[in-house]
C-alpha cells in the first residue's frame, strides 16, 4: 500500500494562503517523494502560479532567496524558512544553466524536473497527487527514470548524471535502461560541469547518505568517476598486500562505517588510497592500506598529494585541504607496537597531536572493516588507541612549540638562527618526550649550556 504524505501544519497555511487569494499551489520534488518513500521528508518545497510579487505580498515575511529563478522564501510563525517556487519552464538550455520563465500550468513545472519519482506533486490540502510522468508506480518499482527523453535531458543539464547516480545509490532505485545508457553516455561531458557543482554533490553523498559506497560505486560503473576522479579511477582492481582486497573497495566500505555528521573523515576515507601508482598509473609495490606504513615506497606522501591536488581542483578550503591531507599523512605511522608511555608520546609527537582524533576514527573502521572480512581483530586496535588517548588526556608536551624553551631563547644564549637551531630543538624534543618533567625552562636552557661547550 502506498504511503500518504502527511504535511507539517505550516505548510498547509502557506498552501492555503495562497490558494485563498485565487493561486493554486502544490508540494513538490524532494520531500513529496521522501515521504513515500517513508524517510523523514526533508525540506518541504512549494510551486505555484502565482508571481515571486504576489507571494512577497501576501505573507509578512518573506525573503528575496533566488528571486532570479523565482524562489521566494516564507519565514513561518515556527521559524521555518519555506521556499515557494513560480512555476517554471525552460525556455534554453546550455549543458549547465537553464533560462527560466513563469509557466502557467503545473504540468509544465513538472516536465522540466529531472526524474520521475521527483515530478511528482502532492496538495498538502486537498491531499491529491498529480504524477503525470508516472513517479510513484516507479517508486512502487524501485525505479529511477529520466523525466522525457533521457538523453535530452541529461544534455540540458549533466548535472543530472550525478544527481541520479546520488538518488540510485541513496534509496536504492534501479536506473531504467534507457535512462542508465543516457547517463552512461553523457558521462564524457561532466568535465563541463563547475568544479563546486562537483564537489556540492560529492559532499551530499558523503554528508548525507547511511551508505556512500551505494552512489559512489555507481560513479564508477557509470564512468563518471574516471571523468572527474581519475586518480580515484586509478585505485580500481590495485590489491591490497596480504589480504588481495581491491583498494577501491576498501575505501568505499570505510567511507560507509564512518558517520556522515563527519563528511571530511568520509573523505579522507574515500582518498586513503590514492597513492598506489606511479604518475604514469603503474601499480607501485607493496599494497599497504592507510595506517599500515608503506617505508621506502612513498605511498602515504603520494597518497596525500594526490587527494591535496584533487580537493583544490574541486576548490576545497584551504583548511579542509589540510585537515584531509594531514590525516592522510598520519596513516605512514603504522600504530605503535609497545605500550611504554615514552614510546606512545613519540608515537604521538610523530603523527600530530591534532590530527589523533580523525585518524584514530580511521583505524578503527579499518579494524571494523577487517573484522566483517573475517581478518582481523579490532580488539588489540582499540586497546592501543585507548592507552594513546589515555596518554593525551594527561597535555604532555608532544609538540616542538610545546617545549618551555623556544628559539629567542636560544638567540639571547648567543645562538645565531640556522639549521643548528632545529637540531637542538629536537634533541630537548627528544629527551622531553622520554621525560615530561624534564620541560622546564631553568633545566632545558642548562642543557643547551651543556652542548654547547662540549661541541666547543
Ligand atoms: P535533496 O534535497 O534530498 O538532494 P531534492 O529532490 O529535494 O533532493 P533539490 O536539489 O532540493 O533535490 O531540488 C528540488 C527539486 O527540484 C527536485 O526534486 C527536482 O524536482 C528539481 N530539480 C533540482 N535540480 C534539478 C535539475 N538539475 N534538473 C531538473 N530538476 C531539478
Ligand atoms: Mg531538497
Amino acid at each position: 500500500m502506498e504511503r500518504r504524505p502527511s504535511a507539517p501544519g505550516f505548510v498547509r497555511w502557506v498552501t492555503r494562503t495562497l490558494e485563498d487569494a485565487g493561486y493554486e499551489t502544490w508540494a513538490v520534488g524532494g520531500a513529496v517523494r521522501n515521504t513515500l518513500l517513508g524517510l523523514p521528508s526533508g525540506d518541504w518545497d512549494l510551486a505555484t502560479r502565482a508571481p515571486p510579487a504576489v507571494v512577497r505580498r501576501l505573507f509578512p515575511r518573506t525573503v528575496p532567496v533566488g528571486i532570479a529563478h523565482g524562489t521566494v522564501g516564507v519565514l513561518t510563525r515556527e521559524g521555518v524558512l519555506l521556499e515557494v517556487t513560480t512555476f517554471r519552464r525552460d525556455v534554453e538550455t546550455f549543458g549547465r544553466h537553464a533560462v527560466v520563465e513563469f509557466a502557467d500550468t503545473l504540468l509544465e513545472d513538472l516536465s522540466r524536473r529531472d526524474f520521475t519519482v521527483n515530478a511528482v506533486a502532492w496538495h498538502p490540502v486537498r491531499e491529491e497527487f498529480q504524477d503525470p510522468f508516472g513517479g510513484r508506480a516507479d517508486l512502487a518499482a524501485g525505479l529511477l527514470r529520466a523525466v522525457g527523453v533521457a538523453s535530452r535531458r541529461f544534455s540540458e543539464d549533466y548535472l543530472r548524471v550525478l544527481r541520479g547516480l546520488r538518488f540510485s545509490g541513496r534509496f536504492g532505485l534501479r536506473i531504467e535502461r534507457d535512462t542508465w545508457e543516457a547517463l552512461c553516455r553523457a558521462t564524457t561531458h561532466l568535465g563541463a560541469l563547475s568544479p563546486e557543482r562537483v564537489r556540492e554533490e560529492l559532499m551530499k553523498i558523503l554528508s548525507e547518505d547511511v551508505r556512500p559506497s551505494g552512489a559512489l560505486a555507481l560513479y564508477g560503473i557509470s564512468g563518471a568517476l574516471e571523468v572527474l576522479y581519475p586518480e580515484l579511477a586509478a585505485v580500481r582492481g590495485l590489491q591490497r598486500r596480504g589480504t588481495g582486497e581491491d583498494l577501491w573497495v576498501r575505501s568505499l566500505l570505510t567511507a560507509d562505517l564512518l558517520p556522515a555528521h563527519r563528511p571530511s573523515l568520509r573523505l579522507t576515507a574515500l582518498l586513503q588510497n590514492l597513492g598506489h601508482t606511479t604518475q604514469d598509473g603503474v601499480p607501485v609495490e607493496g599494497g599497504a592500506t592507510w595506517g599500515e606504513g608503506a617505508p621506502g615506497a612513498g605511498v602515504n606522501a603520494r597518497t596525500r598529494d594526490r587527494a591535496a591536488g584533487l580537493m583544490i581542483r574541486l576548490r576545497f578550503s584551504n583548511a579542509e585541504v589540510r585537515e584531509v591531507a594531514g590525516v592522510l599523512e598520519a596513516g605512514a605511522e603504522p600504530l605503535p607496537a609497545e605500550s611504554a608511555p615514552a614510546e606512545l608520546r613519540r608515537w604521538l609527537h610523530r603523527v600530530g597531536p591534532e590530527r589523533f582524533p580523525a585518524s584514530a576514527r580511521l583505524w578503527i573502521a579499518g579494524a571494523r572493516l577487517d573484522r566483517l572480512r573475517h581478518e582481523g581483530d579490532p580488539a588489540p586496535v582499540v586497546k592501543v588507541l585507548r592507552r594513546l588517548r589515555g596518554e593525551l588526556r594527561k597535555s604532555p608536551p608532544l609538540r616542538t612549540e610545546d617545549l618551555a624553551v623556544n628559539g629567542r631563547d636560544l638567540v639571547a644564549m648567543g645562538l645565531k638562527p640556522g639549521p643548528r637551531f632545529g637540531k637542538i630543538l629536537a634533541s630537548l624534543m627528544e629527551e622531553v618526550l622520554e621525560d615530561p618533567t624534564l620541560n622546564r625552562r631553568e633545566q632545558l636552557l642548562e642543557a643547551v649550556e651543556r652542548w654547547l661547550e662540549e661541541e666547543g
